[in-house]
């Protein structure tokens, strides 16, 4: 069972109170989504992984947190339009000025976990930014599959997926064909996506409809 509670948290950027989604408690059941987006109920916590400061604009998983960016920043045009993108849904949003400050404070990781987290809320609102915020995702992943070891299998699947979730069946299939993880589950993903980028599916699955 999910428990969210709202609670005053004070703004590290700006000092000032405001009552924000906290999770207490939450569990997971089915499969997750081929690119990891956990099942429900874990899926409907989204609104707590990413809180807005009412007053100065901060964005944060954590607004009482440590800052690493400056007040000067939020107010930037970049930051206040989203670069340009009209998102449909209030969480794409936050998640996209998250990754602007992940961006900003230089944490690719970062960068590329805000925005999956973006795209899957664009799904949720059928918002066609998805597709432009999976390519930006595709370049964290690259960068990342380069440099981090223990997260690349993982990252390699999730990459394959974005790749078709975006519609780049022939690069998918160029780049996914000869490869070969040596896990069996994260194989059998990767032959279901090749699959699926045959048939031009931009479709999102689940791990079950991998393995059943
Ligand atoms: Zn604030």
């Amino acid at each position: 069972m999910t428990m969210i509670e709202q609670i005053e948290m004070k703004c590290s950027v700006c000092g000032k109170t405001s009552p924000q989604p906290v999770l207490f408690s939450t569990n997971t059941m089915g499969y997750p989504d081929l690119d990891l987006r956990p099942a429900e109920m874990q899926r409907s916590t989204m609104s707590t992984w990413v809180l807005e400061c009412p007053h100065c604009g901060y964005v944060s998983g954590q607004l009482d947190g440590e800052v690493k960016i400056t007040e000067d920043f939020l107010k930037s045009e970049e930051y206040m339009s989203c670069d340009g993108h009209e998102f449909e849904g209030r969480l794409s949003r936050l998640f996209y000025k998250n990754y602007l400050i992940a961006k900003e404070s230089g944490t690719s990781m970062g960068c590329f976990m805000n925005l999956q987290r973006c795209a899957w809320d664009c799904d949720d609102h059928e918002d066609d930014n998805a597709i432009d915020i999976r390519k930006k995702a595709i370049a964290y992943a690259d960068e990342l599959i380069g440099l981090d070891d223990e997260a690349k299998n993982n990252l390699l699947v999730i990459k394959s997926d974005l790749l078709r979730r975006s519609g780049q069946f022939d690069k998918l299939i160029e780049e996914y064909s000869n490869l070969r993880i040596g896990e069996e589950i994260l194989d059998k993903i990767i032959q279901f996506e090749i699959e699926k980028a045959k048939e031009k599916d931009t479709n999102c699955y689940t791990v079950e409809d991998v393995i059943t």
